[in-house]
């Protein structure tokens, strides 16, 4: 491999895969707190002085797109909602040219107030994590009595023509690992396209298992006792989910096997922090500052060259399996996910 980065146009890694789903996390701080993801008593959120301005976030999204060739943003958190500024952000990067797809990965808390303006703004798509439709393991595992907020979320997002509305699912065991054909059929009567997410080694607290994992095979098997499932017959391409038209079709569930049936060979992502820094992967354990140099008064092709070389060294795979794996030191709720 070329010890560095060419200077050319695109986010590219040194085993030729491109950027060009960026993936912006606006805040460390959430209103719930699911446990697979942050502790009862929340974290040691970020200084605000470390937290990039509305317009940190709207430059950097500048350059990333106008001279990095990103093609999609998607806002995420920590809950990306709370963020004051965000339909302001979502709607300057609208006006960016060329206009990038723009989604927003979100616990869907206050959603059903702001899903019009996020529209009116330019947000395309919306994602809503909601892993059960009982409301009292949503507030077993979420740790707050909110399932009502996020439905009434979900079908403002449908009413403001944000579809098709994704919804996304961690199952854990002792919790929900029943109720997948349950949380399936709530979403197809709704319209709301469904998908399971393996659970990551990604937690605060460091206690995710591979053993008390629900794998993406089991996640098939306890779907496929009540629905008939076969392969999407579109490309995969490099999305994550496995598709699988459900009773014939069309509608559809998708399974994200992050661990067991990893699809890093066709990662385009990268991965920008609230306080301004690159990770080239979820996984990543080195992270490339751009705050230091945007508020050192960098220039942008000095931030370009510096988010290059930043995507350049980006590792083939997250070797989840491997002994010598190391659970990156941000939690996701501080990666963004
Ligand atoms: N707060 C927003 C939300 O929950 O959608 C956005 C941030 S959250 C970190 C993004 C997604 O990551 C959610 O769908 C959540 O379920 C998922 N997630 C969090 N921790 C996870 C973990 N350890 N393994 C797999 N997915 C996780
Ligand atoms: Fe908050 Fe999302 Fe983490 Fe749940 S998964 S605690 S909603 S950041």
């Amino acid at each position: 491999m070329p010890a560095s980065a060419p200077t050319q146009l695109r986010l590219l890694d040194s085993y030729g895969r491109v950027g060009t789903d960026l993936r912006v996390s606006l805040t460390d701080r959430c209103n719930l707190r699911c446990s697979y993801c942050m502790p009862a008593e929340g974290l040691d959120w970020l200084p605000t002085p470390e937290v990039l301005t509305d317009d940190e976030v709207v430059r950097l999204l500048t350059i990333a797109v106008e001279r990095l060739g990103v093609e999609q943003v998607r806002f995420t958190g920590g809950e990306p909602l709370i963020r004051r500024g965000f339909p302001g952000i979502v709607a300057r990067t609208a006006a960016l040219s060329p206009r990038p797809r723009i989604a927003v990965t979100t616990n869907g808390l206050g959603l059903d107030k702001v899903a019009p303006a996020l529209a009116a703004a330019g947000l395309d798509r919306v994602n809503v994590s909601l892993d059960t439709v009982r409301a009292d393991t949503f507030a077993a595992i979420t740790r707050r009595n909110r399932l009502a907020d996020v439905v009434k979320g979900l079908e403002a997002a449908k009413a403001a023509g944000l579809a098709p509305v994704k919804v996304n699912a961690v199952l854990l065991r002792g919790h929900n690992e029943d109720q997948a054909p349950e949380l399936l059929q709530w979403c197809l009567e709704r319209g709301f396209e469904l998908r399971f997410i393996e659970q990551m080694p990604l937690d605060a607290q460091h206690g995710w298992s591979r053993e008390a994992m629900i794998t993406a095979d089991e996640i098939l098997a306890s779907l496929k006792l009540v629905f008939d499932l076969t392969p999407h017959p579109d490309e995969r391409g490099s999305a994550p989910a496995e598709l699988f038209l459900v009773n014939g079709g069309p509608a559809t569930v998708g399974v994200i096997g992050s661990v067991t049936r990893p699809f890093c060979g066709d990662c385009d992502r990268v991965r920008l922090t609230a306080d301004g820094q690159i990770r080239n992967c979820l996984f990543a354990r080195e992270e490339s500052d751009l705050r230091t140099a945007l508020r050192g008064g960098a220039d942008n092709d000095e931030i370009a060259d510096r988010w290059r070389a930043a995507m350049w060294t980006k590792r083939p795979g997250h070797g989840i399996d491997d002994p010598s794996f190391l659970q990156p030191s941000r939690p996701m709720s501080a990666i963004g996910g």
